[in-house]
């Protein structure tokens, strides 16, 4: 058996502490392992507003002794954050996780539809958002059978709201001595055995499906990445939006566990983002390739001194060749990371421990992070040696806990022996490093975040004027990848660019920006499996074979 094994050593995981009692009343916690005046924490890059660790812990006491004793918020209940970076976000984050709710995040461009269907999956009897997001979270609140005194907002004021502030102030009027307990694991349970978060990814196949994080999970990852973080990071870039897995661990747990400042940008825009990088001097910047591409492409840059950065980390999509190359030559000295993993992994099944922040290994994901085993199944079915591609399988601590309410989808992708079938292919290096060659699963990657062909599919299935639809990612210079349908109309409908115009508006109509389909092209029929599987393989090789649509 070829089980390609970490290099590192093993990490020394605990497993009976919840998350909050790790981060904030543990011997790991920085409030034991710091004075108060050098804890640090997250911070608002434009506001200045800023709460370090000690307030955090405060503040979420006080917020879940409201949520517990005025709203009436039972262990194992979901709360959904929906909402742009905040550093009210892991506050109200912290708040649940402290009394034992799970945690669900939604991006704060979801429609009704998305969001309703975000609630429903989760089971979310919580909302929590901010006021330009309210509309969307009372229809979809509604849509969802969610009362609209579970609504809260998480920043600003809208008359008839109750806000994290006010939750605040009545959870401090119970006193020191009648804050809710911080939530215990049961008898006989482990922190593995406990789901914090609800995530979404479409996994392999299908829809949109509700990730189960445990803690232990999340536990396990932050010690993996602190392991191989050198101890002079002490300021971390918060870019990448808190939803999203590697928003979770990356900016919000892991910078506690190292004591280090996290400089949060509320609402994405380059400008902003240089600004903070400058007027902080963060060193080491934490991105996604768009954000990299837009580095070496965007003339804005040029009118910044980044002379004092040190190190591109990127992670969440493959990173092209010309990219690095550019990058390397923009920003000459500086070093480089990757993390690949996915939010079925927790984040990273793979990253660069420090002897490889080196541009010459960044063609490569990463080498497998501590306590971690990767498999490369090739494609008869037999397992792959060094230097040879297959799907990757990984197994670990960080691996999750399954898919909420779908066992089957569960059993595809997480196999008896604990293995993470990632639907990745890549194939592991003599230096044990990883190198991710292709997609085998559906998933569309656009800026870093995973779109669904199922659902566009779903969408466009229920147009008058469409028979049949696959819907498949196409490479795009500025996004990495952007969908695009493959449509067979009604009988009778002509193809016609107006057909085509009018799907594309379709689902501008329905769907986040980010789902947008770039392109349709018309064909006579979708290729299928004789069980009816549309064989997306046979469509992407017609796709490299160029031919042109809509
Ligand atoms: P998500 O669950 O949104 O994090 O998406 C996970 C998927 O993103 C992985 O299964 C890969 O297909 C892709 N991905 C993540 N990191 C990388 C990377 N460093 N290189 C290439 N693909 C990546």
């Amino acid at each position: 058996m070829v089980i390609f094994k970490s290099r590192q050593p093993p990490i020394d995981l605990p497993t009976e502490l919840t998350d909050w009692d790790w981060l904030f009343d543990s011997s790991y916690s920085p409030l034991s392992r710091y004075p108060p005046n050098e804890l640090a924490g997250f911070q608002n890059a434009i506001t200045k507003e800023r709460v370090n660790w000690a307030q955090v812990k405060e503040y979420s006491t006080y917020i879940s002794t409201a949520l517990v004793k005025k709203y009436g918020l039972k262990e194992g209940q979901t709360i959904s954050l929906f909402s742009a970076n905040t550093i009210w976000y892991p506050v109200a984050m912290f708040s649940g996780l402290r009394v034992g709710a799970k945690i669900s995040g939604a991006s704060p461009a979801y429609n009704v539809e998305e969001m309703t269907f975000a609630l429903k999956t989760a089971d979310a009897k919580f909302l929590m958002t901010t006021p330009g997001s309210m509309d969307v979270a009372v229809a979809s609140a509604k849509a969802a059978g969610l009362p609209l005194d579970r609504v809260f907002l998480l920043e600003g004021n809208l008359p008839g709201y109750t806000t994290v502030q006010d939750l605040i102030r009545m959870g401090k009027a119970f006193g020191e001595a009648g804050q809710a307990p911080a939530f215990k694991l049961p008898p006989g349970k482990k922190n593995k055995d406990v789901c914090g978060f609800l995530s979404f990814s479409s996994g392999t196949t299908g829809l949109p499906k509700a990730v189960m994080i445990s803690h232990q999970n999340v536990i396990a990852q932050c010690l993996q990445i602190q392991q191989i973080t050198p101890t002079t990071q002490k300021k971390i870039l918060a870019a990448l939006p808190l939803f999203h897995i590697t928003g979770l661990v990356h900016q919000m747990h892991l910078p506690i566990l190292l004591n280090a400042e996290v400089v949060m940008l509320p609402a994405f825009t380059m400008e902003k983002m240089l600004d903070a990088i400058v007027e902080y001097q963060l060193g080491e910047l934490l991105m996604v390739p768009p954000i990299l591409i837009r580095l070496v492409r965007d003339p804005i840059v040029d009118k910044y001194d980044l002379s004092h950065v040190t190190r591109f980390s990127s992670g969440a999509a493959p990173l092209s060749e010309e990219i690095i190359h550019l990058l390397q030559k923009k920003f000459p000295g500086t070093g480089f990371k990757q993390g690949y993993g996915m939010t079925e992994s927790c984040s990273c099944i793979t990253a660069h421990p420090p002897e490889k922040f080196d541009f010459k290994y960044a063609h490569s994901g990463g080498a497998i992070v501590a306590s971690t085993e990767v498999k490369i199944i090739k494609e008869d079915g037999t397992e792959a040696d060094v230097n040879e591609s297959g799907e990757v399988l990984a197994r670990g601590p960080q691996v999750v806990m399954g898919y909420l309410n779908n066992p089957e989808a569960t059993a595809n992708t997480f196999d008896a022996d604990g293995w993470l079938h990632t639907g990745d292919q890549g194939a592991i290096d003599e230096e044990g490093m990883i190198h991710i060659t292709d997609r085998i699963k559906e998933l569309i990657k656009v800026k870093g975040i995973g779109v669904a062909p199922a659902e566009l599919e779903d969408l466009l299935l229920g147009h008058d004027k469409v028979e049949d639809v696959a819907v498949m990612g196409v490479k795009d210079d500025y996004s990495g990848e952007l969908p695009k349908a493959f449509v067979v109309l009604q009988p009778g409908i002509e193809k016609s660019t107006a057909v085509g115009r009018e799907l594309i508006a379709f689902v501008k109509e329905k769907k986040v920006r980010y789902k947008w389909v770039k392109e349709i092209e018309f064909v006579d029929e979708i290729p299928k499996s004789p069980s009816g599987k549309i064989l997306r393989r046979v469509l992407r090789d017609q796709e490299k074979s160029g031919k042109k649509g809509f």
